[in-house]
C-alpha cells in the first residue's frame, strides 16, 4: 500500500531565464492519459522495452495506467528506472521506446511513451507517494562521488536493498547535469531537484559543496566505505583554442545552460547574433535555448549536416525554430573590438579539416562553444588502480562497472563519454547490483 511522504527541495533564486520557457511537452490530463494508453497493443516481446536502456516494461505500466492503477504503474517504472521522472522528459524517444514502437511500422502516430510515463511518474515523485519500500539496513556503507543521475541511480538502488550511501557532490544542487545542464524547454531545474529529494527519501544521504581529493581524502573514502562509485561526468567545456577566444562574449555550452537555468543575473538582449559552434546535441540544445530567449542563432558546424552527431529530429526543431545552420566552416579566430566579441573568422572545411580558401568573418556578439566536454584524468589519477582508455574514459568492466581497483565501480558519463541520462541511469543501478553482489559475498 502506498504512503504519502513530503520531501524536503532546495529552494531556487527566482528571476532566472529558464523560467520564461514554457514545457514543450505538459503533464497530460488523466482523460488524455487513459485514451492515449488504451491505444496501447500489449505487445508480446514488444521492442519499445528492448530500446530502452533501462529495460522499463513498457506495455506493463502504460495497462496499469488505463486500469487505474497509479501506483502499480509508478512503480512498475521506478523498479527498472528509478529516474524515470527525468527520463519521461529528456528522453530522446524518438530513437529510443517511441521510435521502436510498431505503430510506426503502420504509418501511424507511435504511443507517446515519454508523456505517459510523466504522467505515471508525477503523483509519485513529486507529490511524495511511497510506492517503493526499502529493506531493513544491511551492513555495507558506500560513498559515491558526483550527484548526477549515475549516483543517484546508484545509490537509490543500494539504498532500497538497506545498504548506507552516502552521496558526495562537489556542486551546490545533486542532480549533475540534470540540475545545471538539461535545456530548461526539456525540464526545469527545480523538477530535476524535486527527483533528488526523491532518491533522498528512499534513504541516500546528499553532502552538497563537497570536493572529493580537498574536502574528503580520497585515501579516507576507500578505507572508511565498502565500495566508492565514481558517477564524476565530464569536466569544463573544451575550448576552440583559437586567437582571440579568452575574454567576455565566448562561453561554453554547458556553462551558458548553467547560468541560463541558475543565474538570475543573467540575460541575453532580443536580437543578440549568438553562433554555436559544434553538431552535437549540447550544440543543438544551445541554439534552441538562445532562439527562444530571442536571440539570432546559427550553428557553426564543420563537416557536412549529415555528419552532425546531434539527432536529425533535433535539429529538424531547431531550424523549424529558426535557428540557421552553417556547416562546413572551421573557426579559427574569434574577432574582437576592443573586449567585445564581433565576429568569428572561419575558414572552409572539408570533413571537418580546415582548407585552404578565403577566410570570412560571420558577424557574431556572442560565441556559444559546444565541442564537447573535458575529461576528468587528473581526478581519476588519484584512485589507485583506476585507469583510463585511450579517449580519456574510465575503463569498467560493462556488466559490473567495476574498475581496476576492486572496490571501486563507475558508471555515466565519465565512463560511456556522454551519453544519455537514461544510459547512465542504466550504469549506475548496474553497478548498484554489482556492489550488492560483492556485500553479500563478503558476507
Ligand atoms: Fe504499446 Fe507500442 Fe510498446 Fe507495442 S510497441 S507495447 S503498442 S508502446
Amino acid at each position: 500500500m502506498a504512503s504519502e511522504t513530503r520531501h524536503a527541495v532546495p529552494a531556487l533564486p527566482s528571476g532566472r531565464l529558464e523560467e520564461q520557457f514554457p514545457e514543450h511537452a505538459p503533464l497530460l490530463s488523466p482523460a488524455a492519459a487513459a485514451v492515449e494508453a488504451s491505444r496501447c497493443l500489449y505487445c508480446f516481446e514488444a521492442p519499445c522495452i528492448a530500446a530502452c536502456p533501462t529495460g522499463i516494461d513498457v506495455p506493463r505500466f502504460i495497462k496499469k495506467i488505463a486500469t487505474g492503477n497509479l501506483d502499480g504503474s509508478a512503480r512498475t517504472i521506478l523498479e527498472s528506472n528509478l529516474l524515470g521522472y527525468s527520463c519521461a522528459r529528456v528522453c530522446p524517444v524518438e530513437v529510443l521506446c517511441v521510435g521502436a514502437c510498431v505503430y510506426n511500422h503502420w504509418g501511424q502516430r507511435p504511443i507517446a511513451i515519454g508523456r505517459l510515463q510523466r504522467y505515471a511518474t508525477e503523483r509519485v515523485v513529486s507529490g511524495g507517494r511511497r510506492v517503493l519500500a526499502a529493506k531493513p539496513r544491511r551492513p555495507g556503507r558506500v560513498a559515491l562521488v558526483g550527484g548526477g543521475p549515475a549516483s543517484l541511480a546508484c545509490a537509490g538502488t543500494l539504498a532500497l536493498d538497506g545498504v548506507e550511501t552516502v552521496i558526495y557532490e562537489r556542486a551546490r544542487w545533486g542532480g549533475g547535469l540534470n540540475t545545471l545542464g538539461i535545456a530548461p524547454y526539456k525540464m526545469s531545474a527545480a523538477d530535476a531537484l524535486v527527483e533528488v529529494a526523491f532518491v533522498q527519501s528512499l534513504g541516500v544521504r546528499l553532502e552538497t559543496g563537497v570536493d572529493v581529493g580537498e574536502d574528503v581524502a580520497v585515501d579516507s573514502l576507500l578505507s572508511t566505505f565498502d565500495a566508492v562509485f565514481l558517477g564524476i561526468g565530464l569536466g569544463g567545456d573544451s575550448r576552440l583554442r583559437v586567437p582571440g577566444e579568452a575574454g567576455p562574449g565566448v562561453v561554453g555550452a554547458t556553462a551558458l545552460i548553467e547560468r541560463v537555468k541558475h543565474d538570475p543575473g543573467f540575460v541575453v538582449a532580443p536580437g543578440t547574433r549568438a553562433l554555436v559552434v559544434g553538431g552535437g546535441n549540447t550544440a543543438i540544445d544551445a541554439a534552441r535555448e538562445l532562439s527562444k530567449l530571442g536571440a539570432r542563432a546559427t550553428i557553426v558546424y564543420r563537416r557536412r549536416r549529415e555528419q552532425m552527431p546531434g539527432y536529425e529530429h533535433e535539429v529538424r526543431h531547431a531550424l523549424d525554430e529558426g535557428v540557421a545552420l552553417l556547416t562546413e566552416r572551421a573557426p579559427v579566430a574569434v574577432v574582437r573590438s576592443g573586449e567585445q566579441v564581433t565576429a568569428l573568422r572561419v575558414a572552409p572545411a572539408r570533413d571537418g579539416i580546415p582548407e585552404p580558401g578565403p577566410e570570412t568573418d560571420i558577424a557574431a556578439d556572442l560565441i556559444v562553444v559546444a565541442i564537447g566536454q573535458a575529461r576528468l584524468a587528473e581526478f581519476v589519477a588519484r584512485f589507485p588502480g583506476v585507469t583510463l582508455d585511450a579517449r580519456a574514459r574510465i575503463m569498467v568492466d560493462p556488466a559490473t562497472g567495476r574498475t581496476g581497483h576492486p572496490r571501486v565501480y563507475a558508471g555515466g558519463d565519465g565512463v560511456n563519454g556522454g551519453k544519455e541520462v537514461v544510459n547512465a541511469v542504466a550504469e549506475g543501478r548496474d553497478a548498484a547490483r554489482a556492489i550488492l553482489a560483492a556485500l553479500s559475498h563478503r558476507g
